[in-house]
């Protein structure tokens, strides 16, 4: 007994252990501390183990960091925040930690007080404000601190997410980031323009944020925008081929984060992109598929960037374009019996592995998602389109009443090894899901997978017209397993 105990007792460890797959998730970390100070705190700490200077802004003052950054960058400071009438203790402990001699403090009293000034002085620490009596002048004053250069970034001031992800591109090149409204060209800013001589602009964001007249006034004005921040942010990382290699992800409405983040993509020369906090956006997801982004730092604790975005990053399979194809429909129902309709089977199927793939971070695109017929080249053309990745055709069997059991086809006309690997991950998934006799994975010219030029299997779940398997396919949580089957096949393919 004991030692057949001891045996359980090893290969339940070994199965534990065995998980090399787990071993080829991507990586995604999580940078975060308990307050938007703490959060600072621990980006500093990725990018500084020690810093004779130090920038530090209020931390409710998102303009005065925004501009700060790339002069942090030039000095080689890290970025950390304040409350405004007395300073951090986790603000002030880190200063003591980097053997901080000098700190900037980049803003007016109201956002960082002079009792906090004494504060950070009685460290030891010399320190010197840049400020002015708005953010606009703020920002002019902190330009004409820094190198000297011919472009710079315009910005509305207001308007903290338009600015975010071009921080480290400015930073790296050595651009100032000033601030308008969204017309008027203020005093300050025109006073920088010309004092430092600058002959190019980046302007970020839309005509919302600048408006086509006050654009056209600046000098040699190049234009950015988005449909939204997170189109923003990667139009952005796109445009000045940003580094992707660890790429930053933060929350786009929540500004402290956001700019503790910019500062250390911009002391590492990486791209940050934002995300709604909850799922992962759209946009960032199709630029990490397309890029192929395998790591991540995520910026902000779970109030800010929840776990399902980390789990979401995790996924090989986040941004890949999952084209399914639910077979038949309307007119033609497939395979008839039990009082099944092949057609609506797949659907069930088809939708329930749409939204799987879908909270999983990958993108998933339906050839058809209510009772309609569509051509098998409409099908193939459908799929070319979505430019998808891999293209995943379901269907229900049907034969005589004694066949059963769940088969997945490939063909070898295009990307013959990928689509066999893609099938060898769906098959078993789908009959431990279903319970059903494995057929096994074969080859077949259906035309769908014939002419799809991606990876693309076809799987043939049951047999409809075998009244043990076609109990199976009425079941919602069979269906549900065998939708999740294929979902974790597409992130094993993609290992
Ligand atoms: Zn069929």
């Amino acid at each position: 007994m004991r030692s057949l105990l001891k045996v359980l007792t090893f290969s339940f460890l070994g199965l534990v252990l065995f998980i090399p797959s787990a071993l080829a998730d991507n990586s995604a970390n999580r940078i975060s501390g308990n307050t938007r100070y703490a959060t600072a705190v621990e980006a500093s700490k990725k990018g500084w183990s020690s810093a004779s200077t130090a920038v530090i802004v209020g931390g409710d003052a998102y303009s005065d960091a925004i501009a700060a950054i790339p002069y942090a960058y030039q000095k080689n400071a890290p970025l950390l925040l304040t409350n405004k009438t007395n300073l951090s203790s986790e603000t002030k402990n880190r200063l003591k930690e980097l053997k901080t001699k000098n700190v900037v403090i980049v803003g007016g009293t109201p956002a960082v007080s002079n009792g906090v000034a004494t504060q950070i002085k009685n460290l030891g620490i010399s320190v010197k404000r840049i400020a002015g009596s708005t953010r606009y002048e703020t920002a002019a004053k902190v330009a004409n601190a820094m190198s000297s250069t011919s472009k710079a970034v315009v910005a509305n001031g207001f308007v903290y997410q338009d600015s975010i992800a071009v921080i480290p591109y400015a930073a790296k090149n050595g651009y100032p980031i000033l601030f308008t409204n969204e017309k008027t060209l203020n005093s300050a800013t025109s006073g920088a323009i010309k004092s430092k001589g600058i002959k190019q602009t980046i302007v970020v964001g839309g005509t919302n944020s600048i408006n086509g007249s006050l654009y056209s006034k600046l000098p040699s004005p190049t234009r950015i925008s988005g449909k939204n921040r997170y189109d923003l942010s990667v139009n952005i990382a796109k445009k000045f081929g940003l580094s992707t290699s660890n790429t930053y992800i933060t929350n786009g409405f929540r500004f402290p984060d956001a700019v503790v983040g910019a500062a250390l993509a911009a002391k590492q020369n990486k791209a940050i992109l934002l995300t709604n906090g909850e799922n992962l956006s759209k946009e960032p997801r199709a630029f990490i598929g397309d890029k192929n982004i395998k790591t991540f730092s995520v910026i902000g604790g779970t109030p800010s960037v929840a776990a399902k975005v980390l789990t979401q990053l995790k996924n090989p399979a986040v941004g890949k374009t999952i084209f399914i194809d639910p077979g038949h429909g309307d007119q033609d129902p497939g395979a008839i019996g039990n009082g099944l309709q092949e057609k609506d089977v797949n659907l069930d199927i088809a939708k329930r592995l749409n939204s799987k793939l879908n909270s999983a971070g990958a993108i998933p695109v339906l050839s058809r998602s209510n009772d309609t017929f569509y051509s098998l080249e409409e099908r193939v053309k459908k799929g070319a389109n979505a430019n998808a990745d891999l293209f995943i055709s379901i269907h229900a069997n049907s034969a005589t009443p004694s066949a059963a059991g769940t088969e997945t086809y490939y063909d070898e006309t295009y990307q013959s090894a990928n689509s066999k690997r893609l099938a060898e991950e769906v098959q078993p998934r789908v009959v431990s899901a279903l319970g059903t006799k494995n057929r096994s994975v074969k080859t077949a010219g259906f035309y769908v997978i014939k002419y799809s030029k991606m990876p693309s299997v076809l799987v043939e779940t049951a047999f409809i017209t075998n009244s043990s398997d076609a109990s199976k396919l009425k079941s919602a949580t069979l269906k549900d397993k065998a939708a999740k089957g294929i979902n974790d096949a597409v992130s094993a393919y993609y290992r």
